[in-house]
């Protein structure tokens, strides 16, 4: 493929051309050296008499993706490209930025990187119910190479919530799991071969939990206080029938299934008292659901 020029990335009084596969970025070395150590060494070495130029510029290669690399020199050369959060970015420059911050040590935007990624995977179960506003969204065929990203980068906290999530979307397509997901282009993307026995692992324990998180409506059979035994477990039985029945179409998400919504289409025939013991059971299992995930 011919070389290609960034148009937004090419600094014509600047003489050094970056060049990571067939994309060319001409920028200041100075400046790039002044952000990161790992350049400021590598452009201390003297060009090689024969080494490759372009325009007249040294060119100096990366092994890098085109994309990352795009996302990263973009962020240090445009001040309003990838603002702290919550202003609003996207999965691929978060990808690129945090990415290469990480490898060439750009302490402020891995940092400003790690926030936007951590603010969709809270580690508190109060944070992933009442979530704070996020600054990007994400299509659930991005989840592996999110995955892939956060253990790059050691950004453990987020994985969690992250393995939940791939879980829950994709709760019945376990060989396209393990096949891979297509990012950038008609490349495979994988889970590593030991996060791919945590994802199967942890997906048969979240289906069975799916379950379980619906346990309060029929257990205890005798809640305490109630005085209308017969009509309330009647009622809470058929209820725990109704929303079994939904468990394969709603998906194994325990976190999701019981909420504000279903609390108020519960029939009436379930007395105040049988209720008020029944959401502090579910948030019991909540709490145990969100403690096993983080363990
Ligand atoms: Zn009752």
């Amino acid at each position: 493929m011919p070389d290609q020029k960034t148009e937004y990335l090419w600094f014509k009084d600047c003489g050094l051309v970056i060049r990571a596969d067939n994309v060319l970025f001409r920028i200041s070395g100075e400046i790039l050296a002044s952000k990161s150590p790992i350049f400021r060494d590598m452009l201390r070495i003297p060009q090689p008499v024969n080494g490759e130029t372009f325009e007249g510029c040294p060119v100096v290669c990366l092994p890098d993706d085109p994309i990352d690399t795009t996302a990263f020199l973009r962020a240090i050369f445009d001040s309003e490209f990838f603002e702290p959060y919550p202003a609003e970015t996207d999965f691929e420059t978060i990808h690129g930025v945090l990415k290469l911050s990480n490898k060439y040590l750009v302490d402020y935007l891995r940092r400003r990187a790690l926030l936007h990624l951590s603010s969709r995977y809270p580690t508190t179960l109060d944070g992933w119910l009442a979530p704070a506003p996020t600054s990007w969204s994400i299509d659930s065929t991005l989840l592996i190479p999110a995955i892939n990203l956060a253990r790059e980068v050691s950004a453990l906290w987020v994985l969690p919530a992250l393995f939940y999530s791939l879980c829950m979307s994709t709760p019945h397509h376990f060989r396209s799991i393990a096949r891979g997901v297509p990012f950038r282009g008609d490349k495979l993307t994988t889970l590593s071969q030991s996060d791919l026995e945590l994802f199967l692992e942890g997906s048969h324990a979240q289906r069975e939990c799916a379950s379980a998180m619906l346990q309060f409506l029929w257990f205890p059979e005798h809640l305490q206080g109630c005085t209308t035994y017969a009509g309330c477990y009647g009622a809470r039985c058929a209820e725990r029938k109704y929303r079994e029945g939904l468990l394969y179409e709603l998906g194994y998400r325990p976190l999701e299934l019981w909420g504000e919504a279903e609390w108020r289409q519960l029939p009436p025939t379930i007395c105040p008292t049988c209720v008020k013991r029944m959401k502090s059971n579910h948030l019991k299992a909540l709490k145990g659901f969100w403690d096993w995930i983080f363990l």
